[in-house]
């Protein structure tokens, strides 16, 4: 359990770790949300987050919307006003079920004590039935301090044991012979999968059908690593063209929204035919596949793999799709290593991205688990880092939040004991929840927090000379925070181990300290303002 305590629910968090429950306290309700949903990915069980009433749930709420935009499955509960004052003004008085409305697949309230732990139940198996998501836990005042016998206690706990919600719903007809033929009779097939695929934990199933049919593959940002990016089929450096050209896509757990340009010309051929693999119905009605197959990922991909098997069939490197992709994606590749293999000092964004790159690769396996936000930081993260394991990248995600990174580190950290966890972050995403270090300090994570430093949004002042005008025309801009901040700092506050680097060598130093150490550090990279782009990648949306 993630959380924040103060009135109502301190004795809740005091009496969940009494009873063997590990409850990570938070400075602030947000960061324990994104905890919570991200340690409901890491392991399919959903996350569960405490918090305060009227405020605290309100701050909560970005967890909760974090939880739905990612379809992750995430539990609020929080304490509320008394029910007996409500309406009066009462102290951190809200209608807090309506508040959470348009974030939760499932909301419910006690209203007495003896209903707590039916519905305790109800929203944690609501949160991963079918598409996964956030669900509320409504608890008064006044319910949390009601008191029932222990014989009675005995027994609503036990009535609570058949659950309402299961955990995983199969149902939909599947075509699993209409999607094989449509793969078998493809000229350029491609796989795409996503981080629906990774909650599904469909590593293997993926593997075997990639390795049996020799179909190229492409992953979204957070389906990274189900396959290793270093696989001789990885489309990933060429993405254009694989998406650009390919005449049937299989599409598992991975929406075609706008991470992948909603499946639609001019990034993807007009007469592209979708092979949709989702556990949502309504996914699959939105999109309107060519074929949709509605289920679990691993089911649905074991099912292809056994009607492979019947008849095999395989590309094999020689095809000439296989052929033009590896092609491209051999000479992209070869582009970029041109552009990191130059020691580029004050720091670009690529030079330092490379000696991390070649740190946590150093790691071997577990690989550390990577945490990236920021703009251009995620960017040029997204693109140099390597991932060859799954569930090992949590980014900014469907609703590209930034301010996830610290929360998501620790619920990393929780979710796997003992291994790294690396933040790559820029200094913006970082400041939103930077005061989390101190968690970090105080539950001794193994977390590595690396800080690129280019003085604010996007790199600081970038405003044209006839830009700066108007009566506040002195004021920092709206993108810039001081200059060299000294963030590295914060974490020494706490005890904690901080670094400042500014060349190849330092950065090296403190990585391999770090790492090794594997103790809550900041390492703050300063980097050239003018290095990034403003928006990043997303120019066009800004
Ligand atoms: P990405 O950001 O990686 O593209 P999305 O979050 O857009 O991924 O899509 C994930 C999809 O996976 C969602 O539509 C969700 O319904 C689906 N999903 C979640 N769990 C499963 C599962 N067990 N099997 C198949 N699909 C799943």
């Amino acid at each position: 359990m993630f959380g924040v305590v103060g009135i109502p629910v301190t004795a809740v968090a005091i009496r969940a770790v009494a009873l063997g429950v590990r409850f990570l306290a938070f400075h602030n309700e947000q960061s324990a949300g994104y905890a919570a949903s991200a340690y409901g990915y890491l392991t399919g069980r959903p996350g569960v987050f405490l918090t305060v009433s009227g405020p605290g749930c309100v701050h909560g709420l970005a967890g909760l919307s974090n939880a739905a935009a990612n379809t992750w499955p995430a539990v609020m509960i929080s304490g509320s006003c008394d029910q007996a004052d409500f309406g009066k003004g009462d102290f951190q008085e809200l209608d807090q079920m309506a508040a959470v409305k348009p974030f939760v697949k499932h909301a419910a309230k006690a209203t007495h004590v003896t209903q707590i732990p039916r519905l305790v139940r109800e929203v944690l198996g609501a949160a991963v039935a079918g598409r996964p998501g956030g669900c509320y836990l409504d608890l008064p005042a006044d319910v949390l301090h009601q008191t029932i016998p222990e014989s009675e206690a005995a027994r609503v706990l036990s009535d609570a044991e058949n659950p309402r919600f299961q955990e995983i719903r199969y149902e939909g007809s599947l075509d699993i012979e209409k999607a094989v033929s449509l793969l078998r009779h493809a000229e350029r097939p491609l796989l795409v999968f996503g981080k629906g695929a990774a909650f599904a934990r469909a590593e293997n199933s993926l593997k075997k059908l990639i390795e049996t049919t020799g179909i190229p593959f492409l992953p979204t940002p957070m389906g990274k690593g189900l396959m290793p990016d270093t696989h001789a089929l990885a489309a990933t450096a060429a993405r254009s063209l694989a998406i650009g050209r390919c005449d049937v896509a299989l599409v598992v757990g991975a929406r075609l929204n706008w991470l992948l340009h909603f499946g639609e010309p001019p990034r993807w051929s007009k007469d592209v035919k979708f092979i949709l693999v989702d556990i949502s119905k309504e996914e699959i009605d939105l999109r309107k596949p060519y074929l949709g197959l509605e289920g679990d990922a691993r089911r649905v991909l074991d099912l292809i793999n056994e009607e492979v098997k019947d008849d095999p069939f395989c590309l094999g490197r020689s095809h000439p799709w296989v052929e033009a992709i590896s092609k491209k994606a051999k000479e992209n590749v070869a582009k970029m290593e041109a552009q990191l293999a130059k020691d580029v000092v004050p720091f670009n964004f690529l030079t330092p991205m490379r000696i991390i790159r070649d740190a946590i690769l150093a790691e071997g396996s577990p690989a550390p688990i990577l945490v990236s936000e920021g703009a251009n930081t995620m960017d040029v993260g997204r693109a140099v880092l390597v991932q060859n394991e799954p569930r090992t990248r949590l980014d900014a995600g469907t609703w590209g939040t930034m301010g996830v990174g610290l929360g998501y580190c620790i619920a990393a950290a929780v979710a796997s004991p003992g291994r790294l966890v690396v933040a790559v972050e820029g200094d913006s995403g970082f400041g939103f929840s930077a005061m989390e270090v101190e968690t970090l300090v105080r539950y001794q994570l193994p977390v590595v927090v690396i800080v690129f430093n280019n003085g604010g949004v996007y790199g600081g002042d970038r405003r044209s000379t006839d830009e700066i005008t108007g009566p506040y025309k002195n004021d920092p801009a709206p993108t810039s925070f001081v200059p060299g901040a000294a963030y590295h700092t914060l974490m020494e506050a706490f005890g904690g181990k901080g670094y400042a680097v500014g060349t190849p060598q330092e950065l090296k130093y403190a990585l391999a300290e770090s790492f090794s150490a594997r103790k809550p550090a900041v390492i703050n990279i300063i980097v050239d303002p003018y290095a990034g782009a403003e928006s990043g990648r997303l120019q066009h949306k800004n």
